[in-house]
């Protein structure tokens, strides 16, 4: 196993940069595999740069916790794991080009199968490669009500015949992904793709004559229905310490729900503090007017970084264990906060946008609040290219 890149102090010529302690990735899996039935493979999804904690460290402090598979979205993101040493199962949930299922069999992926052109290309494969396509791993996906990848269970009855005819290739699994599950506490309708799925799978199963592995559960539901999440739980935000919405979290309350907790915090430092009059305004589009003398701080992260425009107004970050309101619009790389009320800030100070700073913490799930949408997508856009430092616990550095 490779060893995951572990750099604790951050560069000193850093503007902003995450700190994600890897222990805390590692214990969310301990206490997801802990929730589930033992039966249930865990895979954590490690797409989208882990959820923006970074793919290796991520996926290395995830193997340490046990993970048993691990989810992509990209080729691309499953060979840099296979470079790093990664040996488990990488299942890849988007699409793959046909050109590149000789690449996926190389690198001994699990891939999801829905589209006519790569079952016949994989037909072609089958005949002038055998040897090579024999280690793709095939999960047929079904089309159960999300309509976003899938199709239908008669055509899958004619793939799985295709695939019977060619030995070589080699189904795995059959899936599937809830289209509502995080945002209701009405499974009405979660309940019903469940069991279109599990009706499909033993119908598949049957046709292809051997067992094959059924999977659906993601976050939500492996946090709701742990004795429901069938062969693999495809885990991505709970292992991150994120709730997949406050509703999974009130409605988990009452049931025996594992500990999760965060482990990114988003930090930068005061670039500048400055004094502005009364009634001056602040920022492009003068959106904001001061009320009273003014003394503003600097912070050089803004929508790039991917501090979005939105929070503009809205958000809040933590210098010195208090909070300072943004003024005005959320700038390309900048933005101003408020720190008249605070103590004597000065250039340099630590300013936290997600995190805990002293006995103050803005969450993840906070940040979403401010910027009207999800935890997810908070922490998946903050920039690729900013430095993510391991660190052993969620004090600052
Ligand atoms: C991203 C993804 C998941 C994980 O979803 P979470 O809600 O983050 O747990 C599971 N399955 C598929 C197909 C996905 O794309």
């Amino acid at each position: 196993m490779g060893e995951a890149p572990s750099i604790t102090v951050p560069w000193r010529r850093d503007l902003t940069w995450c700190e994600i302690n890897a222990q805390a990735l590692e214990d969310n899996i301990k206490a997801l595999k802990g929730h589930l039935s033992p039966s249930t493979l865990i895979a954590p999804a490690v797409k989208s740069n882990a959820y923006g904690h970074g793919l290796l460290t991520a996926a290395h402090a995830f193997l340490r916790g046990g993970a048993d598979w691990l989810c992509v979205h990209t080729l691309h993101e499953a060979s840099l794991l296979r470079e790093s040493g990664v040996n488990v199962p990488i299942y890849v949930f988007g699409p793959t080009q046909v050109e590149d299922l000789e690449e996926a069999a190389a690198l001994a992926l699990h891939l999801v199968l829905y589209q006519e052109e790569h079952l016949q290309r994989l037909g072609e494969l089958a005949h002038t490669s055998p040897l090579l396509i024999r280690s793709l791993k095939l999960h047929l996906k079904i089309e159960t009500g999300n309509h976003r990848q899938g199709i239908s269970l008669s055509r899958a009855r004619e793939f799985v015949k295709m695939i019977s005819a060619h030995p070589p290739l080699n189904l795995i699994g059959v899936t599937s992904h809830f289209a509502n599950i995080e945002d209701t506490t009405e499974h009405r309708f979660a309940e019903l793709q469940l069991t279109r799925l599990r009706e499909a799978a033993r119908e598949l199963e049957e046709l292809a004559g051997r067992p094959l592995l059924c999977h659906i559960a993601n976050s939500a539901a492996s946090l709701l229905w742990p004795e429901r999440a069938l062969s693999l739980a495809r885990i991505g935000i709970a292992s991150y310490g994120l709730w997949p919405s406050p509703t999974v979290r009130s409605e988990t309350a009452s049931l025996l729900s594992p500990p999760l907790s965060p482990a990114l915090s988003w930090r930068s430092r005061v670039a500048q503090v400055r004094e502005v009059a009364s009634g001056e305004p602040i920022g492009y589009g003068c959106t904001y007017t001061t009320t009273r003398p003014t003394r503003l701080a600097v912070i050089p992260v803004g929508y790039y970084e991917g501090y979005d425009r939105s929070l503009s107004n809205r958000g809040q970050v933590l210098i010195k264990g208090q909070r300072a309101p943004i003024r005005g619009r959320v700038c390309m790389n900048i933005c101003m906060v408020d720190i008249t009320d605070l103590p004597l800030i000065c250039m340099g100070d630590r300013v936290t946008l997600i995190g805990r700073d002293g006995h103050e913490e803005i969450s993840a799930d906070e940040v979403a609040q401010w910027a009207n949408t999800i935890n997810y997508e908070v922490v998946a856009r903050i920039a690729g290219h900013l430095p993510r430092y391991e660190v052993s616990n969620s004090e600052p550095i």
